[in-house]
């Protein structure tokens, strides 16, 4: 059977209800999404020839504030992945506790297929399509899989043409000198190593002596790995996709992964070349083989559906921590191992959590209208990873429960009080 995030998403919710004894009115409304919008979008191809793509974008909840989520590019998207998308937005808000409710968009395309000028018509197409369900005080979009700066602001450019006005706050990720914030680019990754920094401390781990596998090599990989590095860790091995063989492959080296050589042989989609990589000494593994490496640390920042019932058992016994970088990586079913094996777990929506707290701080700075220095912002976002962690981390060692479940604890309690305070559910 195809794997299908939201139903994941929804057996995740359903177990914290249980836990937290919620109310029936609460869990109907917590379990689906309050609003979802499919639409078709046509464009004129380089080439002169049109095509329709399908783009969606989903409101989970927005009791605590307007939702907030990315837009993805991704073949194959479908409603139910936007769905779940936007339902770990609406936790990731809360957990790290601001004050936004959780989106999340997406369009089923492949960008390698796309050039420059088709993703410009398809963004402004996808804005034109959602104008009035948008906005900076309903649903503010973001970068995520596939999309950049370059995305967000032909999109700010488009909402700004049919608002008739200026409207910084509607979009965040945007390009620095354009309304972005200093340090966004970076936020995810270095909030995924906040976090795993935090965990090595209570968990009396020197980080510094450690080792780590990485999946994945774009943007929350390579920054992930960037801070993970300063901070003394020694990568072994990072995978990416292929997009000429059509699979993913691990790159490894022993004695410690250099990602600014990489980088240089990587394309703008974090695809690393495997001919010019094994040029440089690294050895050339099936995709699958970030997995079994035996590494102190695995870190997961590709996609959604990677540690899995039948890959699950392959995690190596050396390995202590597992900080998920990517939303979704590990299905209920590997949770029940990992819980077993007593690896410890920094779940999803706390451990990428940086880079929409990052974006935050951009709608912050746009409403103001003044810019803060890179370093001001990184020390906002370590304060409030750190201490988003810190909760966690006690109702995981208080309430004796899997880190995931303590995450969620935290923020269905929020949004759950959030929505009986307005009305919309009883206690
Ligand atoms: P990206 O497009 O920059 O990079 C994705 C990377 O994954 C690329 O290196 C690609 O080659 C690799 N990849 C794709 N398929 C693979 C496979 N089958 N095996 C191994 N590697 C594969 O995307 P990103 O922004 O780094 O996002 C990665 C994950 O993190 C996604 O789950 C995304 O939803 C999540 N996330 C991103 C952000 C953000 O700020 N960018 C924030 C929170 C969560």
């Amino acid at each position: 059977m195809a794997f299908n995030p939201f139903e994941m998403a929804q057996k995740q919710f359903d177990s914290v209800a249980e836990k937290l004894g919620l109310s029936e009115s609460i869990r109907e409304l917590l379990r689906v999404p309050m609003r979802e919008f499919t639409v078709s979008l046509p464009i004129r191809m380089d080439d002169g020839s049109m095509k329709v793509f399908r783009g969606y974008r989903v409101q989970h909840n927005d009791g605590r504030g307007p939702c907030k989520g990315g837009i993805r590019f991704a073949p194959g998207e479908t409603l139910d992945t936007v769905r779940a998308l936007a339902t770990w937005m609406t936790w990731k808000c809360a957990v790290v506790d601001i004050p936004l409710g959780g989106g999340k968009g997406g369009i089923d395309c492949d960008t390698h297929t796309l050039s420059m000028t088709e993703q410009e018509r398809l963004c402004r197409a996808w804005v034109r399509a959602l104008s009035s369900e948008v906005g900076p005080v309903q649903d503010v979009p973001a970068p995520d899989m596939n999309t950049r700066g370059y995305h967000m602001i032909w999109m700010l450019d488009e909402y700004e043409a049919i608002h008739h006005g200026k409207f910084p706050g509607f979009i965040t990720g945007k390009p620095v000198g354009s309304g972005g914030s200093l340090g966004r680019t970076e936020a995810t990754g270095y909030g995924v190593i906040c976090t795993l920094k935090e965990a090595c401390k209570k968990l009396g781990i020197d980080i510094t002596k450690t080792t780590a596998s990485i999946q994945g090599f774009g943007n929350v990989a390579y920054y992930a790995c960037e801070r993970y590095l300063k901070l003394g860790g020694k990568i072994i091995c990072v995978s990416c996709w292929d997009n000429t063989d059509k699979c993913s492959y691990t790159f490894k080296r022993e004695a410690g992964v250099d990602i600014v050589e990489l980088k240089r042989i990587s394309n703008e989609h974090g695809e690393i070349d495997k001919v010019q990589a094994k040029a440089l000494g690294y050895e050339i593994l099936p995709g699958e083989a970030w997995i079994e490496q035996k590494v102190d640390i695995l870190i997961p920042a590709a996609l959604e559906n990677q540690i899995n019932a039948t890959n699950v058992n392959k995690i190596a016994d050396t390995v202590k921590i597992i900080a998920e970088g990517a939303n979704g990586p590990t299905t209920p079913e590997a949770d029940e191992v990992i819980k077993a094996r007593n690896i410890y777990l920094i779940p999803d929506f706390l451990c990428n959590a940086g880079g929409v707290t990052c974006s935050y701080f951009e709608q912050v700075q746009c409403n103001m209208n003044y810019f803060w220095p890179k370093d001001e912002v990184l020390d906002k976002l370590d304060q409030k990873m750190a201490s988003a962690y810190e909760k966690v981390h006690e109702m995981a060692v208080d309430k004796k429960v899997y880190m995931r479940d303590a995450a969620y604890m935290i923020a269905i309690d929020r949004v759950a009080n959030a929505c009986v305070a307005r009305g919309w559910a009883m206690k």
